[in-house]
This record gives structure tokens, C-alpha cells and sequence, in this order.
């Protein structure tokens, strides 16, 4: 193995330790994504306890109206009785009177039950927040846990990206342009060795007369089936 390839090789295991510490950052998104789910369903429900509460609300100023527009309409229509001349007037006022004072106790007893049904409601948005504060206080905890480890874990990136730089600036320019092009595309392995004249990535077979370039020079070379870069492992 010639210095170059050592460099390389340790540049790539460097690479695959970062990768590693990488995925325990990305380990940490779905817990926080788990105590968002569920703060996220407490929250909603305080939103759907107050839209009910103030539906319910709405309807309750409504009947108050109601029962007022009606109540005075009692009222006119009662001084009206009075002023009737005839029996057939007064009997024709008397069953609309009934007929308004039926309406105002629909309205009355409807009002009543909605004012009963507002009070439950109202404890309902309390109960609701109350939840979402419990939550949070619980989630507090395990939200701090997170962090701490995120910030261990970038603590440690860092760390492993300054070892990174110093194994890089052993391995020359030309070849840590091509490496470091093959692991922009995401791929884990950028190096491979040659397994019996074959790309070992890929399986592309190289030439025989590039092979034992590769092999007496110590060339790294690109493997023209797949892109990664291939040394002789002789
Ligand atoms: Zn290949």
C-alpha cells in the first residue's frame, strides 16, 4: 500500500465514523417528532373545546335575544287584549297570545339548557389547557434529555470533522477532489479494491494492462462501471 492509499483509506473510515455519529443525530428527530404528536393532540383539543364553547356561546346571546323580542311582543300584545272591542277580536288576540307564550317557554327552557351546557363547556376548555400544561411540564424533562444529547453528539461532529481535516491533507488534491465528489452523492463507500480484476463495487472488470498499473504505481483510479474509486489490493 502506497502512503496515498493509506491516507485515503483512513480519510474513508474517518468519513464512515462521522456518518455514524451522524445517525445518532438523526435518531433524535422522531422522539421530538413523538413529543410534538402528542402536545400537538392536546393543543387540538383545546382548539375544538373552544370553537364548541363558543358556538354555544353564540347561540345562547341569539336565544337571549329571542326570548327578549318576544317577552315585548307579550307585553304589546297584552296591552292590545285590553283595547278590543269585540268577543271575536278578543278570542283571535287571546290564541295568539297562547301561541307567543308557547314559543317564549321553547325559547326559555332552550336558553336555560344552553346556560347549563355552557358551564360544562367552559370547565371542558379549562380541563383541555390543563392538559396541555400538564404535557409540557412532563415532555420538559425529556425535551432537555434531547437537547443535552444533541449537543454531546454535535460536540462530538466537531471533534471528528477536525480529525477529518488533518487525515485529508494527506491525501493529495487531485484524488480528494474525486473522493470527495463520489461522497457528495451520498454513496457510504467512495473507495474500493480491486477484487480478482474487478471493480468490488460495481464488478466491472478494468483492463488487464490498468490493473497491473494500478498495481505496480499504486494508482487510485476511477471505476468506469460505477464512479467510485478503486486501488489494487495486492
Ligand atoms: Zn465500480
Amino acid at each position: 500500500m502506497t502512503p496515498e492509499l493509506i491516507a485515503l483509506l483512513a480519510l474513508q473510515d474517518q468519513d464512515e465514523a462521522i456518518d455514524g455519529i451522524q445517525t445518532k443525530l438523526d435518531a433524535l428527530a422522531p422522539r421530538v417528532a413523538e413529543l410534538e404528536k402528542r402536545l400537538r393532540q392536546a393543543t387540538d383539543g383545546v382548539e375544538r373545546a373552544t370553537a364548541t364553547l363558543t358556538s354555544e356561546e353564540q347561540r345562547q346571546a341569539y336565544l337571549r335575544e329571542k326570548v327578549a323580542e318576544h317577552k315585548s311582543v307579550l307585553e304589546r300584545n297584552q296591552a292590545h287584549l285590553d283595547q278590543v272591542k269585540t268577543m271575536r277580536a278578543a278570542t283571535a288576540a287571546v290564541t295568539q297570545l297562547e301561541q307567543i307564550r308557547r314559543v317564549l317557554a321553547d325559547e326559555e327552557s332552550d336558553l336555560a339548557a344552553v346556560t347549563r351546557k355552557l358551564g360544562e363547556l367552559r370547565a371542558a376548555v379549562e380541563a383541555s389547557r390543563a392538559a396541555v400544561f400538564a404535557i409540557e411540564a412532563e415532555q420538559s424533562d425529556a425535551r432537555a434529555a434531547i437537547e443535552q444529547e444533541r449537543a454531546a453528539i454535535n460536540a462530538e461532529i466537531a471533534e471528528a470533522q477536525k480529525e477529518r481535516a488533518t487525515r485529508a491533507q494527506a491525501v493529495s488534491k487531485n484524488v480528494l477532489l474525486k473522493y470527495d465528489k463520489i461522497r457528495v452523492k451520498k454513496r457510504p463507500r467512495a473507495v474500493f479494491p480491486l477484487n480478482v480484476g474487478a471493480c468490488s463495487a460495481c464488478d466491472t472488470s478494468i483492463p488487464v494492462q490498468r490493473r497491473y498499473t494500478m498495481q505496480n504505481t499504486g494508482a487510485i483510479e476511477l471505476c468506469e462501471g460505477c464512479g467510485v474509486l478503486l486501488y489494487a489490493s495486492v
